[in-house]
Order: C-alpha cells, then structure tokens, then sequence
C-alpha cells in the first residue's frame, strides 16, 4: 500500500508522519503563510464556502482538517446558541493554535474540539447537518475512506462541502501556478517560515490532488447525490458539494 509524497513513491504511514511533522511545523505561522501566500485569497474562497453551505442557526457542523479554524469561527456565529460546531483534526499543534485563537476572539459557547483522523471519524451514523473539509482532502492518504466516513456522519439531507486545490482551466493559468507553487513558494516558505521543505510538501500535495471530475466521481462512490462543484480563481481552487439522502 503505497502513496506518492514529495518528489518519491513512499509508504502510507510514512505519509502519515510526514503530514503529521509538516503540520507541527507550520501550526504558529500557518495563518500568517496562508495570508502571505494566497494574497489573501483564501479568506473569500472560505466566505463563498460558508454562503454555499446553506447554514442555519440549530444547526450541528463538523469541520473535518478544520487546522486554525476560519471555518469553525464564521460557523461558531451562524449556528447560534441551539447550534454546534466540531472542529476536528488530527493534529494537536493545530488543533491547540485554533483553540487559543478562536477562544481569543471569544468564540466558546458552541465548539468542541476532537482529535480525530478524517479516515476514521469518532461520531455516531447521522449526525451531522453539514460536514466541511477546507484544503484538509489532500493531506488524507485513503481519501476513499475518508469520504465514506463522512457520508456515515452526516444526516439524510445533510452535505458535504469539500473546498480544495484543484486543477486551473486555463493553461496558461496552470503554468503560471506551477512556476508559483514550485519556485515562488518553497523560498516564501524557508525565508519567512523557515522552513521550505513543509512548502515544497504543500506544492507537490496539491498537484498530485485528483481533479475537479475525479474528485466529484469519488464522492459518488461514496453515495453522495447531487453532486456538483464550483471552480474558483480559474480552478485553482474547486469546492464540491454533495448530499446524502
Ligand atoms: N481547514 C483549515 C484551513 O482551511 O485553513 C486548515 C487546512 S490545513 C492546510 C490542513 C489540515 O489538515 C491540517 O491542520 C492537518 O493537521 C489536517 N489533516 C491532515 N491529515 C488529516 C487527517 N487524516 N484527518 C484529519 N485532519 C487531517
């Protein structure tokens, strides 16, 4: 059982504990790398994510590889005080700068915090109204599971939002994004982060990433009906959506 990571075919726990160490790296200055490499960006494929996710106050969230937690904290506002949101990932140095950060902004009533693998989600069957995986999919080695797990925990009529890096429908567009991703930012990554290595692992995990098509199949696979998904900047970015009934 193996996996592409990086430049090399590897092991998939070997995956596993190199996602794990990327992410223990990145946890202080993820916000700030975020901001810096995507100009910004990422704060409104995030809004579009939450105006397409149809939420409702009462409503129960999980935010599956939900990191520092933007989603969790627009989520936290909408579902009210009868709502909940789950802010779930399987990394604690995450999970730890989201809580100290969304407790700053005084976000307590309605989030828990989980330690959980996506592959492997610790919630009852039917449970949730909606379930979001923002730029986590990629990182998960059996993305297979993964979205059959989150089938599993969603309530009939619930949905699934996968918001991701995908393929850009414009060549000239994927040139300019590969020449971005494989030179611009390892170095933004070692010189402000220190750390180019975790950045070349980003930019490699995003083009190995299946495309939009692939990836709304695989969650047909799953069970998902309705399935459908918006390109954004050009599909650099797509989010899926899909259903369970
Ligand atoms: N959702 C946040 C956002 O959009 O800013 C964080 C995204 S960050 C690029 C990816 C997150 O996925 C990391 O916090 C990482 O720990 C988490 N992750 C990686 N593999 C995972 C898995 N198998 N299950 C759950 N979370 C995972």
């Amino acid at each position: 059982d193996s996996t592409h990571f990086g430049y090399q075919t590897v092991k998939t726990e070997e995956k596993e504990s190199k996602v794990a160490g990327v992410f223990h790296s990145v946890a202080q200055q993820y916000d700030i790398m975020n901001d810096l490499m995507s100009m910004g960006i990422h704060r409104l494929w995030k809004r579009f994510t939450i105006d397409a996710s149809g939420v409702r106050p009462g409503n129960k969230v999980l935010d599956i590889a939900g990191g520092t937690g933007d989603l969790t904290a627009k989520f936290s506002k909408l579902v009210g005080r009868e709502g909940k949101v789950i802010l779930a990932d399987i990394n604690s140095s995450m999970l730890d700068v989201g809580r100290t950060k969304l407790r700053d902004k005084g976000l307590v009533q309605n989030i828990d915090y989980v330690q959980a693998n996506a592959e492997y989600l610790p919630f009852e069957d039917n449970t949730f109204d909606i379930v979001t995986i923002a730029f986590g999919l990629r990182n998960v080695t059996n993305k297979e599971r993964a979205l059959a797990s989150m089938y599993r925990v969603l309530k009939p009529g619930g949905r699934l939002l996968v918001l991701e890096f995908s393929k850009p429908e414009h060549e000239i567009i994927n040139k300019l994004y590969d020449f971005y991703s494989f030179s611009v930012l390892p170095k933004m990554g070692e010189l402000v982060a220190k750390d180019g290595d975790s950045y070349k692992y980003l930019a490699e995990s995003i083009r190995m990433h299946p495309d939009q098509e692939t990836l709304k199949s695989m969650m047909e696979e799953a069970g998902f009906e309705h399935t459908s998904y918006k390109n954004l900047t050009d599909g650099i970015v797509a989010l899926h959506k899909g259903y369970k009934f």
